[in-house]
């Protein structure tokens, strides 16, 4: 990207801390973290589930906004901004209307052809409180995810002569495939296998967190252009931050940008941003809302799903209603016109 523009243009590691919309078709000017100024004429808030440009836009006030990316490949830099970034966020999401999830991830990409690559790309392991994830990252490497259900603002120890490697040394206990974890539960040694190829130091943690489907909201300026105001707009997880249980926040990010792009292809003067940002925001709402509604009920079932088969009868209805309405809701997720 930053090649097919003039020298310049492009700038990282420009954090924004507000904006201030400059009326219509006079575009935005944006305050960066080192005080500079930035203008244009639309302002694109993809800036991850703690955004800086929502907090602005719905006024959410002091406090509700962050600079952690908190996608799959994000999280904090190193364990001190880990374990900072851990309690910074049970604040934020307090004031910025974040869910806590109940999980907590930590996430590697392992350097390693797994044993069973062959036969399984995508894998999960279910077990009590806590699920393993592990699917083909490409060029033998395996991408996984252990979620582990516990309060929110937890983090590791520091390493120490005696245990230099917290992470590690927590996850062989929680996916124990000999003596079992703390619930006595003996694990498949495939979670063993990715946990023990990887580095503690590739090991990444972050807490969970998602919002409500934006419809339920009650300010009637949200409700009418969710993620749009003025010339600036929202995108991705800064509008819809979902769970990952069905690999969609990405996807449903990528959707915006196709969508937002074409409708400010059509702008032929700056006041038409607006109407046009707008109008993206009204087209994409419904759909990611069903999505991530779909996404907060995966995870809140999946570690619980063999409790609520136990259920007579609403049990195997569930199970049932989910098997026959499985191909509806696929078809619904690979479908973006829908
Ligand atoms: C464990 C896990 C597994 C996942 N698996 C999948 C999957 O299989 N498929 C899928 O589609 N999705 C998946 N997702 C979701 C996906 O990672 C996110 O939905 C996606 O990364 C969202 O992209 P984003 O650009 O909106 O936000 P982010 O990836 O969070 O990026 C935001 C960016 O904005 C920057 N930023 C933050 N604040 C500011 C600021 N004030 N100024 C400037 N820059 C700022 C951040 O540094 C960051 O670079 C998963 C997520 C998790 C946690």
């Amino acid at each position: 990207m930053k090649h097919g523009f003039p020298a310049g243009t492009v700038r990282i590691k420009s954090r924004i801390e507000s904006y201030e919309d400059l009326g219509k078709g006079q575009g935005v000017c944006a305050t960066l973290s080192d005080g500079t100024k930035a203008y244009g004429d639309v302002l694109i808030g993809a800036d991850g589930v703690w955004s800086q440009i929502r907090k602005v836009m719905h006024g959410l006030g002091d406090g509700a906004g962050g600079f952690a990316a908190s996608g799959a490949a994000g999280g904090a830099l190193d364990d001190a901004e880990a374990r900072k970034l851990a309690q910074d966020t049970v604040r934020i999401a307090a004031k910025a209307d974040r869910r806590f999830s109940g999980f907590t991830c930590y996430a590697a990409l392992a350097p390693h052809r797994a044993s069973n690559i062959e036969d399984v790309s995508y894998q999960i392991l279910l077990g009590e409180k806590k699920y393993f994830v592990s699917t083909d990252g490409g060029g033998d490497r395996q991408q996984w995810f252990a979620l582990i259900r516990e309060p929110a603002g937890g983090f590791d120890d520091e390493p120490t002569p005696e245990n230099p490697n917290p992470k590690l040394t927590r996850l062989r206990k929680e996916f124990s495939d000999t003596v079992g974890d703390a619930d006595g539960n003996v694990w498949d040694p495939f979670a063993l296998e990715l946990i023990n190829a990887s580095d503690e130091a590739d090991i990444k943690r972050r807490d969970l967190y998602d919002g409500a489907p934006l419809l339920a909201t009650l300010d009637p300026q949200r409700m009418l252009s969710p993620w749009a105001k003025g010339a600036a707009v929202l995108c991705g997880d800064a509008a819809h931050p979902m769970m990952p249980n069905l690999g969609q926040g990405g996807c449903q990010a990528t959707e915006d940008g196709y969508r937002l792009g074409q409708e400010l292809a059509t702008v032929t003067h700056t006041r038409d941003v607006t109407g046009a940002l707008g109008k993206y925001s009204r087209v994409r709402v419904i759909r990611t809302s069903i999505v991530q509604g779909f996404a907060q009920l995966g995870s809140d079932l999946l570690v619980d799903f063999d409790l609520m088969m136990t259920i007579p009868i609403l049990g195997p209805f569930f199970l049932t209603m989910t098997q026959l309405s499985m191909p509806w809701i696929l078809r619904f997720l690979y479908t973006p016109e829908f």
